[in-house]
């Protein structure tokens, strides 16, 4: 069974837990010379951070690993899933938590820019997901139709609230257009995006071509992070 930390309905930590986790700051890191502020406030943030200190435990490679567990957890769209593609899956967590949860049932294949420690069970392909080739790269590892396409990728943040929006947005778009290709019957599309205005058209596609298309932000992304995700359950083959 996957341990995770535990929340109260807030989702904020409880005082003490059974994790031993404890509500509120534990480290508190000082600024020297020569170390940013946003460093240091990073470095503050991991340390108090209970789902890094869950992942640690668990074994994930990334505390991400937990925003895909409390999505299934709430739309369970792993139970079924054979065929899985992993969109910006560096460092591995959330096809951890597949290949965890669905065991030897499942096939992964995930791609990211950056390189992939191996994992039993998954395929992993180190290039850019825009880039032609790697449409082409993907559809000959893929070995039938896919049941669920979860992409978490994310472009490299500028700081710029608009502009880090719309290049998510550009990745989501390839994305759903690759989950359009690859997806069965019934499939599954699960994909981050930021919080913003310029959705509207996507998410009026996605309804086109599954039965219910969602909005969840689970307790494990940031609070302050304009991150959420979108979950599009029962692809419509014949509609697209
Ligand atoms: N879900 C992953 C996990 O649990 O380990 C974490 C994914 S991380 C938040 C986002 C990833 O998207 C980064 O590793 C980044 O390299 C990848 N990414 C961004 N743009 C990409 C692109 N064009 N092609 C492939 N991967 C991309």
């Amino acid at each position: 069974m996957i341990k995770r930390p535990k929340l109260s309905r807030t989702g904020q930590t409880r005082k003490t837990n059974a994790s031993g986790l404890t509500r509120g700051e534990k480290f508190r890191v000082k600024t020297s010379r020569g170390r940013k502020i946003s460093s240091v406030r990073w470095l503050q943030r991991q340390l108090n951070d209970p789902y890094v200190e869950a992942a640690h435990r668990d074994g994930y490679r990334a505390r991400s690993a937990y925003k895909i567990i409390e999505l299934d957890e709430k739309f369970s769209f792993l139970k079924k899933a054979k065929n899985i593609v992993d969109l910006g899956a560096a460092p591995g967590g959330w096809t951890q938590v597949v290949l965890k949860k669905c065991g030897k049932r499942v096939r992964v294949v995930g791609i990211d820019l950056l390189e992939i420690a191996p994992l039993d069970g998954a395929t992993f392909l180190q290039m850019d997901f825009t880039s032609d080739e790697a449409e082409e790269e993907l559809f000959e590892l893929l070995e039938g139709p896919v049941d669920l396409v979860m992409s978490d990728m994310a472009a490299a943040t500028t700081g710029h609230q608009q502009t880090d929006h719309i290049r998510t947005l550009a990745l989501v778009e390839v994305a759903f257009d690759f989950a359009k290709k690859t997806l069965g019957e019934g499939g599954a599309f699960v994909t981050k995006v930021f919080r913003g205005g310029a959705d509207q058209q996507l998410l009026i596609e996605l309804r086109k071509c599954f039965k219910s298309v969602r909005h969840f932000k689970p307790p494990a992304s940031r609070q302050h992070s304009a991150e959420t995700y979108l979950v599009a359950l029962g692809f419509k083959k014949e509609d697209v």
